[in-house]
């Protein structure tokens, strides 16, 4: 690890005030401290956020409201966000580990840097660590890596579980910079790799997250999150799909739907959503809904077996939620 200067501010003003063009903020720390360790990232100064007021859990008429340094842990174990929005709960309990959760706050967590072991690796080619050497994933060990959203520069997945969850559920993001407040909605803060892998969201310089509005949603008590990875504890997704189904009667009235672990990003299926809407709670509905869940999909090498198993995992998440009438 390199030398660096340290600052712990008491207020949004004054963080903004201290960072710079090479500076890092910290909130956790999980994935900054890690990766500076093996210096993939080297900051010459962290600005320490924890002691900034961006704290708090809050239900209203405006939706859910989550402070970006509200720990993993605490969300998912608030009654409200469980009881209003499992997914949140689920897709929170299901990452990384207890000891990671306690400690990993949400701002950072939507921030989460790939989880592409070439990333990591000084001696390989990646292009989002050193833009233009190469992407060593595109013949190397790809069965992790995404589906969809892919380029030729890069074709890491997105590694946050809650940020599917997120998205499915239209979250609003709260920024705020040098050049004051503004809010983007979640779907659109992500980039997709482009030529530019190394633009990973549209944060602007210095700017920090700091809050959440889920907007409200009724029938979100109806949801779920369901995770397909290699071990069932402390592990990626291989595919991961967020729901939430408004049914009445034996018929679908609405539906989110957004999956994790194929895309470049979130990725929300409006052509599922559009699918299961009018139809009867029936598994053919499941299954033909499914079937367009991949579409578009580039798969590589190791993860040619990605698009079925979105579709199993889809198939699986809304037989769970909306069972068979
Ligand atoms: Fe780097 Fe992306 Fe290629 Fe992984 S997939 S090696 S993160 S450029």
């Amino acid at each position: 690890m390199r030398l660096y200067d340290f600052t712990r501010p008491g207020s949004v003003r004054a963080a903004l005030t201290a960072a710079h063009e090479n500076s890092a903020y910290l909130a956790g720390g999980t994935t900054l401290v890690d990766l500076m360790k093996l210096e993939v990232l080297a900051p010459s100064r962290v600005v320490d956020i924890n002691r900034l007021p961006m704290r708090g859990i809050g239900v209203d008429a405006g939706g859910l409201h989550i402070g970006a340094l509200e720990r993993m842990s605490d969300v998912a174990l608030d009654e409200r966000v469980r009881t209003r929005y499992p997914m949140i709960s689920q897709a929170l309990e299901l990452s990384a580990s207890p000891q990671l959760r306690n400690m990993a706050s949400m701002g950072g967590n939507l921030l989460h840097r790939t989880r592409c072991g070439y990333f990591r690796d000084l001696t390989t080619p990646c292009n989002k660590r050193e833009p233009g050497s190469g992407c060593a994933a595109l013949t190397g060990h790809n069965r992790m890596h995404a589906v969809l959203g892919t380029s030729e520069s890069c074709v890491a997945t997105h590694p946050s579980d809650v940020a599917v969850a997120l998205v499915a559920l239209d979250t609003q993001v709260h920024l705020e910079g040098r050049q004051g407040a503004r809010t983007v909605a979640l779907a659109e803060f992500y980039r997709l790799p482009g030529d530019s892998p190394q633009v990973e969201n549209d944060l602007r310089d210095s700017e920090l997250i700091t809050g959440l509005t889920v907007p409200p949603l009724p029938w979100a008590t109806r949801s779920t999150y369901v995770k397909i990875r290699d071990r069932q504890s402390y592990e990626f997704a291989l595919t991961s799909v967020a729901v939430a189904l408004d049914i009445s009667g034996s018929r679908i009235r609405s539906a989110r739907v957004a999956a994790g672990g194929i895309g470049t990003r979130p990725w929300r299926l409006g052509a599922v959503e559009r699918a299961l809407v009018g139809q009867p709670a029936t598994l053919a509905t499941y299954e033909a809904a499914a079937a367009p869940a991949a579409d578009g999909a580039r798969t590589l090498p190791h993860n040619v077996f990605k698009p079925a198993l979105l579709r199993r995992t889809l198939v699986r998440a809304l037989l769970a939620l909306g069972g068979q009438s």
